[in-house]
């Protein structure tokens, strides 16, 4: 029996070439060729990454490229997952290569990947491996160490955690020297503890929270850095002990809630330190004061007729999906007038000091046109900010060095949320 509509073929040429009405409709063209053997590239980094607990979804990649353009570094530079995972795929090696380092982990990728792909997981994996066989930028590798003996990145005196208190014009309990039960134990951090404009912010929060009667108390010289971006860098057993020695330290005393200044410890408290063990209600200041905002616009007795713009810091914002709180405090200070840059909110834009970036500045040069604060900076001017407002404790030094480097002085101030909220309730300008 011929096939149905095979009477009407005109000719069968071979075994599987048939000719109807002149056209060729065996489709033999698409089966003509033997099956390709790549062989040009070794796959072996592939197999290498994707067998990392971590690392499994590059392996996922289908390169449909939505996630370049999304991609910070592939801003001021070339990158993004898929040209990572092409690159693997033509064979260099990523444990070795600067590509390894210049990812900030800021999450935009995955947030429109089809596929998952976890660059959140791939890149602590494989640099963790790196990490391992002594394959670290220079000055990373200083602030792992200094992390690791001073519990710091800076390499700072843990004596001298608190000192900042002393110019902060109103008492602060610490608890190491003053223990007692507190509604918040609030987590200061590395950087508002020893920065200079970091210190500034601390100052302001404890005169605010003082204004505001709240029963606080810090931790002092026992509080240690938190850890998030030294595991995001790749010094996992280092994040470990970290998590496991502040840990113990929150256990020895009687609080409430925690609230922290910045969003990497925020991210690490709420999201890893219960792995460990250690589980406790975790606020972000913005979300601590907000639904204190009655409270506060009864206190504010300053205008502060400013443009202002906000940074959404890529680990309050994305990673954890706070972009209002912030919001609400600045719009709820009087004489603000607050304008948002293009991107903002879910495709905010990184200021470039996660997943390590804050100690890779001087590494990351020679792989990118521009620093992704400098670009920041420049959005921020765009559209008419006289303010640049942050509530990251990384972000007032990355972009006040962008102000400078991008000839900005004088245009554009770089002020945390908690300055602007305390020079609104009549405390001295902080610069
Ligand atoms: S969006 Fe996901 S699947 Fe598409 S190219 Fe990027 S990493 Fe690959
Ligand atoms: S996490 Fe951010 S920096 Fe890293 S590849 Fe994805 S978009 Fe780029």
């Amino acid at each position: 029996m011929p096939k149905p509509g095979l009477d009407k073929v005109d000719k069968i040429l071979e075994k599987d070439v048939a000719i109807l009405e002149g056209m060729d409709i065996s489709g033999h063209w698409n089966r003509m060729f033997e099956q390709r053997v790549v062989w040009d590239y070794s796959t072996e980094i592939l197999e290498r990454i994707t067998s990392l607990s971590g690392g499994e979804s590059l392996g996922w990649c289908y390169q449909c490229g939505k996630c370049v353009p999304v991609c910070p570094v592939d801003m001021v530079g070339d990158y993004g997952p898929r040209k990572i995972y092409r690159k693997v795929q033509l064979g260099i090696d990523l444990f070795h290569d600067p590509d390894l380092w210049l990812c900030t982990t800021c999450m935009n990728c995955l947030r429109v990947c089809p596929k998952e792909v976890n660059m959140i997981e791939i890149m602590p994996a494989a640099r963790e491996v790196a990490v391992q066989d002594g394959n670290v930028p220079p000055e990373l590798q200083k602030v792992f160490e200094n992390t690791a003996k001073y519990g710091n990145p800076m390499g700072e005196s843990p004596r001298k955690r608190a000192e900042w208190v002393k110019e902060a014009g109103v008492p602060v309990t610490i608890l190491p020297m003053t223990p007692r039960p507190v509604d918040v134990l609030w987590y200061v951090g590395s950087y508002p503890s020893y920065h200079p404009r970091g210190k500034d912010a601390a100052r302001a929060m404890a005169r605010v929270f003082y204004a505001l009667g709240v029963d606080y108390a810090i931790l002092g010289h026992e509080e240690k850095e938190d850890g998030d971006s030294i595991r995001l860098a790749g010094e996992k057993g280092l994040f470990e002990m970290l998590a496991e020695s502040n840990i113990r330290t929150f256990q020895k005393y009687s609080f409430n809630r925690i609230v922290v200044t910045g969003p990497h410890e925020y991210n690490a408290f709420k999201n890893l330190y219960p792995q460990y063990g250690g589980a406790f209600e975790i606020l972000h200041y913005t979300q601590f004061l907000a639904p204190m905002l009655p409270q506060l616009q009864k206190m504010f007795v300053k205008e502060l007729p400013y443009t202002v713009t906000f940074h959404d810091p890529c680990y309050l914002g994305r990673h954890n999906g706070e972009y209002d709180a912030p919001r609400k405090l600045l719009q709820a200070i009087p004489g603000i007038r607050l304008v948002e840059m293009p991107r903002c909110r879910e495709n905010g834009y990184c200021c470039g000091g996660g997943g390590g970036g804050m100690w890779l500045d001087g590494f990351s040069r020679d792989f990118i046109r521009e620093r992704l604060s400098d670009r920041r900076v420049k959005e921020a001017v765009e559209v008419g900010a006289e303010i640049l407002a942050v509530c990251c404790p990384y972000e007032v030094s990355r972009f006040e060095d962008s102000v400078k480097a991008t000839g900005n002085e004088g245009k554009l101030l770089v002020r945390d949320i908690i300055e602007l909220i305390d020079e609104a309730m009549g405390s001295p300008k902080t610069r």
